[in-house]
């Protein structure tokens, strides 16, 4: 059996059109236009490009958008004051400060202090507690998408067993509850987990979020298993020429793909949706602010 390859860069295009029509919708029958301020700290490479990408897709999706570049100098009251700024603005539905900023800012003390009626990454306690118990409101932006493309692809996913291998607050927890309250029995996996391929064995979902390349084997997949590889590895590759780097995921890849009914590949599986779901998370706050039912 050769896997469907799951084409996350696709679904992501479709489901930004699908944004673009909630946007119009928004503004013509209710006069609002969401909004997005993404803060950045610094000058990390990794982070600048991404936020760029962010605000380019706010734009293209007829968000209105707003990009703070703060200096790697600014002191911790100076964020604080413009996230306490941004959450009176009326014109703002999500803000979001990117990870990581300086060691002399507390990440804690900023995302505590995002008002969690705009928080679209879905961190505050008071977010992760809504999303525990099922009341209505943004979900972590990966997990979203890890769940969107597995519903695409299995529909219904009541009754399959899903081992979630990682329990990060970003991924793993959150990712673990949306498949719970998809009727998924459900096993985390972790550093500590005994016989962890014993464990993958037997998912009909494999969900792998552990930060390490091709760590998970294709002769742990169950025959037919979907799989869903959300690791990003930046492996060197002198093969490509000198200083050349390469992206991996957390599964391997080529023997994976001929036992799994469908995988997901990297890149272009998981990373493309998760900026799109972030889009999808600031519908939902825009909605619930103004006291509408967010789109499903
Ligand atoms: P973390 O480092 O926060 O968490 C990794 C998890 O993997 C931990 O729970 C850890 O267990 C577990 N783990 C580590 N080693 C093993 C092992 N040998 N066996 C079993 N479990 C192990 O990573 P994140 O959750 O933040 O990210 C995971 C991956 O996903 C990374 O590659 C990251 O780059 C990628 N990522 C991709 C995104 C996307 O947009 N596609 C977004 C976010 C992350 P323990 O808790 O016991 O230490």
């Amino acid at each position: 059996m050769v896997a469907t390859i799951i084409d996350g860069k696709s679904f992501a295009e479709g489901l930004r059109t699908r944004i673009a029509g909630h946007v119009a919708r928004l503004k013509a029958e209710h006069g609002i236009t969401p909004g997005l301020a993404v803060v950045i700290v610094g000058h990390d490479p990794g982070s600048q490009v991404y936020v760029a990408q962010k605000a380019k897709q706010t734009v293209e999706v007829g968000m209105h958008s707003e990009k703070y570049e703060l200096p790697e100098t600014v002191s911790e009251a100076e964020v604080l004051a413009l996230v306490k700024k941004l959450n009176a603005d009326p014109a703002i539905h999500g803000i979001l400060v990117q990870l990581p900023v300086p060691d002399h800012i507390d990440p804690k003390k900023i995302i505590g202090t995002i008002d969690p009626a705009k928080d679209v990454d879905c961190f505050t306690p008071a977010s992760v507690g809504k999303l525990a118990i099922g009341l209505p409101g943004p979900v972590s932006c990966t997990p979203l998408g890890c769940l969107m493309l597995l519903r695409d692809n299995l529909g219904d996913l009541s009754g399959l067993h899903a081992v979630v291998v990682g329990r990060s607050n970003l991924v793993g927890k959150p990712i673990a509850q949306l498949l719970l309250r998809e009727n998924c029995t459900v096993t985390i996996a972790h550093s500590r987990s005994k016989d962890l391929p014993g464990l993958v064995r037997q998912a009909d979902i494999v969900i792998a979020a552990v930060g390490r390349p091709e760590m998970i084997k294709g002769d742990w997949i169950k025959p037919g298993a979907t799989v869903i590889d959300v690791g990003i590895n930046r492996i060197a590759a002198p093969e490509r020429g000198e200083g050349k780097t390469r992206l991996l995921g957390d599964v391997e890849f080529a023997s994976a793909k001929e036992v799994a009914g469908a995988i997901t590949p990297v890149p272009g599986g998981v990373g493309p949706m998760t900026i799109a779901c972030l889009l999808a998370n600031t519908i939902t706050t825009a909605s619930l602010i103004n006291g509408l039912v967010p789109p499903s």
